[in-house]
């Protein structure tokens, strides 16, 4: 991911619409941004719509498998967790190939960032070490967000069935286990409490300090089935986001996925603190779960970011305007989020979210761009509005990682 090169956009969203945009990449950075200029003979000609690359920052490679086969039938949330739970055994072989399909199902969307939230340990750090090799094998840039998992709810209940694998017995082991793991060109490590009902608040403390010792991201799920938050307040007195506050996990470095049951004081703590919201609306859909306060939490200070999570559906687009629209039923009024805001949801949110300088066409970033070409682009004049609701993934046409096109098709 340390190309150079020359790259003539027809269009670019520069935080606003330009035109006959060069973008001079050295060293994997992007150099030097132009407006207005010709296509020097040595660039590639980006024609349509040239956007930053694209951040999609929740997600289970694994759970892909689901795609299709869970759709019959009946249930909830939990029902589906049990169905789910049936796909998470995996060898690091058959983990790596499966991986690389879909990273490269993502890189083929405009992904150039993945954040992995990964609990499969039933073969320590190999499925994650595999996932890491995958995406180095395809050309995306991998966030390993591995999450400390170690009860079945917050009574402190035993781990069942296939739960117990993803566990390392205590939150000391699961520190020694990360610390095998290293970041390389492309790789990021991070740390993730996978929420409260399978983290105890003193293992929370340990891996938020991992964390914060090596500068890396910490994500957690927050808030997503009403049954946490009301087993929360019975134990411990209080909400999730309240309990991560008392135990000083919130923080700008925090990105709390889902984030949907939550109250007025919940999200004034997590805007205070800055933490990052991230919406996965394709999967929170599919599970049957409710709409999160999201223009409250960005009013309220929380950036914002998406992801595809489960990956039965693979659209960054699709996630940024299903926030918007899915908040628009909850709440019945139009255009809660500027449609910029959510291009940059997808974007530079999901990047800083996964510890990457990127999501900006501008002179420093990694240079991670995506075209959009089709008859939306060549009908319309560029805006933000335009790639939300009008492009998709299947509009893709070239990808640029770190100064490398990406082999897309
Ligand atoms: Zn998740």
């Amino acid at each position: 991911m340390n190309g150079s090169g020359l790259w003539h956009a027809q269009h670019a969203w520069l935080g606003r619409a330009a035109q006959d945009v060069l973008i001079e990449v050295v060293d994997g950075r992007i150099a030097a941004v132009t407006e207005r200029v010709g296509a020097p003979v040595a660039a590639v000609t980006l024609k349509g719509w040239t956007i930053p690359g694209l951040a999609n920052a929740h997600s289970h490679a694994f759970q892909r498998v689901l795609r299709g086969r869970v759709e019959a039938g009946a249930g909830d949330f939990w029902e589906w967790r049990k169905q789910m739970y049936g796909a998470a055994e995996w060898d690091p072989p058959g983990y790596l190939a499966y991986c690389r399909d879909v990273f490269r199902e993502m890189l083929a969307a405009g992904i150039t960032a993945v954040g992995e939230f990964h609990y499969l340990h039933a073969h320590g750090n190999a499925l994650g070490q595999a996932m890491i090799e995958a995406a180095k094998d395809v050309g995306i840039r991998i966030t390993l967000l591995d999450a400390c998992y170690l009860r079945g709810g917050l009574d402190g209940r035993p781990l069942e069935g296939a739960q117990r694998s993803f566990s390392d017995v205590d939150a000391e082991r699961w520190a020694q286990r990360m610390d095998e793991l290293q970041d390389a060109p492309g790789v990021r490590i991070g740390a993730a409490i996978h929420s409260v009902r399978a983290v105890d608040p003193a293992s929370m403390r340990v891996v938020a300090e991992w964390a914060r010792h090596r500068g890396a991201p910490l994500h957690v799920h927050l808030a997503e089935q009403a049954a946490e938050v009301e087993e929360c307040v019975a134990v411990e007195g209080c909400t999730p986001a309240e309990l991560l506050e008392r135990e000083g996990i919130l923080g700008h470095d925090l990105t709390a996925v889902h984030a949907i049951h939550l109250d007025d004081g919940d999200i004034s703590l997590l805007g205070r603190h800055g933490v990052t919201a991230c919406a996965c609306p394709t999967t929170e859909r599919d599970l049957g779960d409710r709409v999160g306060p999201l223009r409250e939490l960005a009013a309220a200070g929380c950036p914002l970011s998406v992801g595809s999570d489960s990956n039965t559906v693979i659209d960054m687009l699709e996630e940024a305007r299903g926030l918007e629209l899915d908040e628009r039923r909850a709440v019945g009024r139009r255009v809660l989020h500027q449609p910029s805001e959510l291009l940059r949801a997808a974007t530079s949110g999901g990047m800083r979210s996964l510890g990457w300088e990127a999501g900006e066409l501008k002179p420093g970033m990694l240079a991670d761009f995506v075209t959009f070409e089709s008859a939306t682009t060549r009908q319309n004049p560029l805006e933000a509005g335009f790639v939300v609701y009008a492009c998709s993934a299947r509009d893709v046409t070239s990808v640029v990682v770190g100064g490398n096109a990406v082999e897309i098709k």
